[in-house]
């Protein structure tokens, strides 16, 4: 089946308002493996988009040349309420103005409401699972009758993705390198894989999946919380969801996003999705580490924000990765306070040099193999 584009429509809030999704679809509807790919959750990250405004042409010329085996569903701006953020000349994206919530929290946990279509009929049959649950799971969803915009969206954007069997949530850091959050459950497997597909500076894993409502945590953590809820049925991880970290913000440029356009082309021909030789699969550049190996630095005052070390670089404990300066002190050197690592590790997330800054906002997160004690029990998705 060719190429197809379709508008979903959300509700407007406001009266004349009202705004739209987008989305793509290349292959035939059910074929498999199914692949979903969104970017701009968070509507100010538009490397994500460029990655997909690269890929889409190469995905049009497959399927040209009949080449799509799988379902390749795109969806290249998620977020049109974000993309609509403008105050001041300036695009603020991130959260919600409605109800102030983070646009990638709050995505709806289905497993609960799967237990209870699916619960008694789960055997030892891991096929016969999944296809049930994914479709309890789009029921469940069609059952939802959202009011405003957002929910709308969510419930829109998860009925697309929660039968895929590979989940990629394209977003970006301030100042960061290219890095992913994963399941354990997918590391190595098919998390490795694409890791070492799409270069990752760095992988983090949450254990034992991902707990936070984020958009790939909720796409993976559907599997594992049924198999805990159903020990005796036979329940796979069926989906690798997982969030990608293309870089910076200001990291937009057509080398950047053709670069990673063709490793997310070649990953989708490693899955089967498109016909065709992916290679040899290349080197893996970062062993994955746990979450509750990932420092933080936390600023502990306000002031302006000055980094010592590059994104990407290899910090050690007691290594002084950023200060925060206050302006009102006359002292020079002593105006500045130090922000030390607290682990050894690849420091895959920071902000960009001369910002305002304030006690307790992010300064950094370095990605360790250790576990550490001050992390413990701790999500990292704290901003
Ligand atoms: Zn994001």
């Amino acid at each position: 089946m060719p190429q197809s584009t379709r508008k979903i429509l959300l509700p407007a809030m406001t009266p004349g308002g009202g705004r739209s999704l987008t989305v793509h679809r290349f292959g035939r509807a059910g074929a498999r493996p199914k692949a979903y790919l969104q970017a701009a959750i968070h509507a100010n990250e538009l490397p994500g988009v460029m990655v997909l405004h690269h890929l889409l042409p190469m995905l049009v010329k497959a399927d040209r040349k009949g080449r799509i085996k799988g379902e390749i569903v795109i969806v290249p701006a998620v977020n049109p309420i974000g993309f609509a953020q403008l105050v001041g000349h300036t695009h603020l994206g991130r959260y919600d103005f409605l109800g102030r919530d983070n646009f990638n929290r709050n995505w709806l946990d289905l497993s609960a409401e799967v237990a209870r279509r699916t619960g008694a009929k789960l055997g030892r049959k891991a096929a016969d699972n999944v296809a049930m649950i994914r479709t309890a799971a789009l029921a469940a969803l069609a059952a939802m009758k959202p009011v405003n915009e957002l929910q709308t969206l969510r419930v829109e954007a998860m009925k697309l993705s929660i039968d895929a069997d590979v989940v990629l949530d394209l977003h970006c850091d301030a100042h960061s390198s290219l890095h992913l959050f994963i399941s354990a459950h997918d590391w190595p497997g098919a998390a490795r894989v694409l890791a070492a597909d799409i270069r990752a500076e760095a992988t983090l894993y949450n254990e034992p999946y991902p707990a936070s409502l984020t958009f790939s945590g909720v796409n993976s953590a559907l599997w594992p919380r049924l198999a805990e809820l159903f020990p005796a049925a036979r329940i796979p991880q069926a989906c690798l969801s997982a969030t990608i970290e293309y870089r910076g913000q200001h990291d937009v440029n057509h080398a950047l996003g053709e670069a990673d356009a063709r490793n997310l082309y070649r990953t989708l021909v490693r899955r089967g999705a498109i016909a065709g030789r992916a290679g040899a699969l290349p080197r893996l550049k970062a062993q994955a580490t746990p979450i509750g190996g990932m420092d933080v630095g936390y600023c502990p005052k306000p002031g302006m924000l000055i980094y010592h070390l590059p994104p990407g670089a290899r910090a050690r404990k007691g290594d002084a990765v950023c200060e925060v300066i206050d302006p009102y002190d006359p002292r020079g050197p002593k105006a500045r306070t130090q922000i030390f690592a607290r682990t050894d590790g690849i420091l895959f997330s920071r902000k960009l040099d001369g910002r305002l800054t304030w006690p307790g906002a992010v300064a950094y997160r370095i990605a360790g193999a250790k576990r550490l004690a001050h992390r413990k029990g701790m999500s990292g998705l704290d901003d």
